[in-house]
């Protein structure tokens, strides 16, 4: 039992009850927001993030860079990348598609009291940003400084640069030594990365006693249909989609697949972000699940930032729900914008809390939706950003458990 307790999952599991359990304890009590357990909470919540943060840059710069460098040792290179995007593209639209049928079924928001929500779209400022606009702005800062971008903590510039740093490592001649040094110094980041996830229990107890504290249940309650749908089909995804795509293409047994995915998944869970969970999603799949190094240093990293299908279901519901509530007819011509565009949007989004609300505006804008609907949206999404980051970081985690599984058959076939 003593050695049960201290296993890390184990200890996770309890800290993630027992801070939902006292969160809601604490909500139902109305504690002030000031209250000493609450800022303690916060506290280990905020310091836990914060080291997650820490390693996050340096991670994801050498385990791109490493990742695509190494791959110059495999025959398959072209493959990996095709069928790391393939998996990506496919992943997401089968996320979007689900949570379309489940809009279709259960209409949230048809012929709901829009006078609920006057307070909050009149308190809302409605943001400026057009799908044109995004693109141009989204494109430019994809190339930057990569020193500027890291000091800043900008993701996406350093997964670029780290890209084309691995790609000039495969194509130069004699540069074996600084492969080896940015190996030799990724491995040193992931022992790092071992020694945060011990204090991981405090902090993720921490974040989701916080969290739950501090909703206001009242308003989850008028928006509960809609909640129900995004939760319901996200979940759908996660348990049903992605596990039978995994069955039918990898063939991994399942039981032991939602053991060892127990840590990310609550990592995320807690985190709210896909990024902060990288971490501990390349210790587990590299060190538990088998991955080879290359193929989980390549998708996993980019998956965080490019594959969202959780994100790309939310965004596709909740245009769907704003039509329902603005009583806007939407053809089918304008459902597939939106699919297309959710899509965009979640690539688009980064790995941190609540980025899919920012990007929901280009969806809402590419049909001509109120963008000031967000407003609605806005206090309920860190409860669902919970379930959604969930699921976009078990996607990147099948994408490299089975882009890894092909590659091991086509280099055996090849043999
Ligand atoms: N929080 C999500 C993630 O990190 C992004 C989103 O807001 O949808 O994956």
């Amino acid at each position: 039992m003593l050695n049960r307790l201290k296993s890390l999952n184990v200890q996770l599991i309890f800290a993630a009850i027992f801070g939902v359990g006292i969160g809601a304890i604490l909500n139902v009590k109305d504690v002030p927001q000031e209250a000493s357990i609450l800022y303690l909470s916060g506290l280990a919540g905020t310091v836990f993030v914060a080291l997650l943060k820490m390693v996050l840059i340096p991670l994801v710069f050498l385990s791109i860079s490493v990742g695509v460098s190494s791959l110059k040792a495999h025959v398959n290179m072209g493959k990996i990348w095709r069928w790391t995007f393939g998996y990506f593209v496919f992943s997401m639209a089968l996320a979007i598609a689900t949570g379309m049928v489940l809009v279709h079924i259960f209409k949230p928001g048809v012929g709901a009291d829009l006078s609920l929500f006057t307070s909050a779209m009149a308190s809302h400022q409605s943001p400026t940003a057009d799908v044109g606009n995004f693109l141009h702005t989204f494109i430019v800062t994809l190339f930057q400084n990569p020193i500027a971008a890291m000091a800043e903590g900008k993701i996406f510039p350093v997964v670029i640069f780290a890209i084309f740093l691995g790609v000039a490592l495969i194509h130069a001649p004699n540069v074996e030594r600084l492969i080896t040094l940015l190996q030799e110094a990724l491995e040193v980041v992931m022992k790092l990365v071992q020694f945060i996830m011990r204090v991981a229990p405090i902090g993720i107890m921490g974040l989701l006693i916080t969290l739950v504290a501090t909703q206001n249940m009242a308003l989850f309650q008028q928006l509960g249909l809609f909640m129900g749908v995004v939760i319901f089909g996200t979940l759908f995804h996660g348990f049903v989609n992605l596990p039978i795509f995994l069955k039918l293409t990898a063939n991994i047994n399942l039981f032991s697949y939602w053991g060892d995915l127990q840590r990310p998944l609550l990592t995320a869970f807690s985190t709210s972000s896909s990024s902060a969970t990288l971490p501990t999603s390349l210790d587990t799949v590299q060190n538990r699940m088998g991955v080879d190094k290359s193929v989980a240093g390549f998708v996993l990293p980019l998956g965080a930032t490019v594959n969202m299908d959780g994100t790309a279901l939310y965004e596709a519901v909740a245009a769907l729900f704003i039509a329902n509530l603005v009583g806007m007819h939407l053809s089918l011509t304008h459902q597939l914008v939106i699919c297309a565009m959710a899509m965009v949007a979640a690539v688009g989004a980064p790995g941190i809390p609540s980025a899919g609300m920012v990007t929901m505006i280009m969806v809402l804008q590419s049909v001509g939706l109120p963008v000031e609907a967000v407003a609605i949206l806005l206090p309920i999404d860190r409860i669902l950003d919970t379930v959604r980051t969930t699921v976009n970081v078990e996607g990147d985690i099948v994408g490299a458990l089975a882009v890894n599984k092909w590659i091991g058959a086509s280099e055996k076939s090849a043999a």
